[in-house]
């Protein structure tokens, strides 16, 4: 059986970004991947402006005048300058009246904030002449044209938008949204607002794969619930890869006489990887479908949810054009004792201020776990963690 960590290198090199590119429009490229480095054609500020409201000097002069004996001199208020207008050149001998972001007027070479000066309409004293070049932003202090800004691959954040408008820039080239099929397997399975008959439960996979895929940007395919009836899982995978660029079924994957998906997946195309040393999450498959890639969870719900988070996401996310697929990693005291297993194990665990408590039951079919938690310690084979012990945490919201 693979560790996961072999399953993910093998997942990782069949990654393909293949998506074709779209120009879309700043305001909606939140969550959005770049398609192409973006480099900066502007400097900014453009200019050199005031970081405060008070009064644009030559420093030089200023100091002149309040070097000579008794109080400084005032100085003649030249021209007022308010961000949005253009200043002229500085007369000499002079202070312009400048507010924050105006720019800096030629000739000057440094902002007294108006707290250190005293000021009439007309003439200002400076009681405080601070260092030369105080308060001037310089042009291109935040960005110079040419300077790279953001990866080909870069998921766009929302200070990424921030800086892209910076730049003017109101269309971006974005990857397009990575579609996604998915599907249900299991005879036993009813939709939530149906009623439940006897031997039946409610597909809750359908919403966590559904959940978490449209939270990573992709466009998400629900085609419902297959029963386990060979010729319906073989239609629905079909239309799977004639819609999507991947496709993820749960359930149907294990060793019973009703999981009847990886024959279909061999019929179809084939399987690549079946079975990874990872708990829970043990059958997880991996092949094509078609020529597109297919990823089959095991029917377990909380299976699902651990198996998309760790090796689905980076696989999916790498499909997308993303850079970098890596789950960070933190790390946490344990306020727990647990024997290590055979496999890779993720524990459901509740995050506080002294460490990492484990949720009660770690059986794979208990959804509870995941939702009472805040993440997953990662569990080496075979190693028992102890009370105390700093173990690897992985928060849910570093998976985001
Ligand atoms: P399977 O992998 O098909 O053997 O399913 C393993 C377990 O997960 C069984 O108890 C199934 O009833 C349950 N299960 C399978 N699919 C779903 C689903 N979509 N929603 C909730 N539970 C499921
Ligand atoms: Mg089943």
């Amino acid at each position: 059986m693979l560790s996961v960590n072999q399953a993910l290198v093998q997942l990782m090199a069949a990654a393909k970004p293949v998506l074709p590119i779209q120009e879309i429009n700043l305001a909606t490229a939140l969550g959005r991947v770049l398609a192409q480095d973006q480099v900066a054609v502007l400097d900014v500020p453009p200019a050199a402006n005031s970081a405060m409201d008070g009064y644009a000097i030559r420093h030089a002069e200023a100091q002149s005048a309040n070097q000579s004996a008794g109080p400084a001199k005032p100085l003649p208020i030249s021209q007022r300058i308010a961000a949005g207008h253009t200043p002229i050149a500085l007369q000499a001998g002079t202070a312009a009246r400048i507010f924050t972001g105006a720019e800096i007027p030629p000739g000057a070479d440094t902002v007294v904030m108006q707290e250190d000066c005293d000021a009439s309409d007309s003439s200002v004293r400076i009681c405080e002449l601070p260092e030369v070049g105080s308060n001037v932003r310089p042009q291109a202090q935040d960005i110079a044209a040419g300077q790279l800004l953001l990866h080909k691959g870069h998921r766009l954040r929302a200070q990424d938008l921030g800086l892209l408008a910076s730049q003017g820039l109101s269309q971006v080239p974005v990857f397009r949204r990575l579609r996604v099929a998915i599907l249900s397997t299991g005879d036993e399975l009813v939709e939530p607002g149906q009623p439940l008959g006897p031997g039946q439960i409610y597909n809750s996979n359908r919403f966590t794969m559904a959940g978490l895929l449209t939270g990573w940007g992709f466009e998400v395919i629900d085609l419902g619930i297959a029963a386990d009836q060979p010729a319906l899982i073989q239609s629905k995978l079909s239309e799977a890869a004639s819609k999507a660029d991947v496709i993820i079924s749960s359930g149907g994957v294990s060793v019973g006489e009703e999981d009847h998906v990886k024959a279909i997946v061999e019929k179809l195309g084939k399987l690549d990887l079946w079975r990874i040393a990872i708990k829970p999450g043990k059958p997880f498959a991996f092949g094509q479908v078609m020529d597109k890639p297919f990823l089959g969870l095991p029917g377990n719900p909380v299976s699902v949810f651990v198996t998309l988070l760790i090796i689905a996401r980076p696989f999916l996310l790498a499909c997308q054009g993303i850079s970098t697929a890596s789950v960070p990693v933190a790390r946490a005291i344990a306020l727990f004792d647990k024997p290590g297993s055979s496999r890779e194990d993720y524990l459901r665990v509740s995050s506080g201020a002294d460490g990492v408590e484990l949720f009660s039951s770690q059986s794979s079919g208990v959804l509870m776990s995941t939702s009472m938690s805040d993440g997953l310690v990662r569990q080496s084979p075979g190693q028992d963690i102890h009370r105390g012990d700093v173990v690897e945490f992985i928060p849910y919201g570093v998976l985001d």
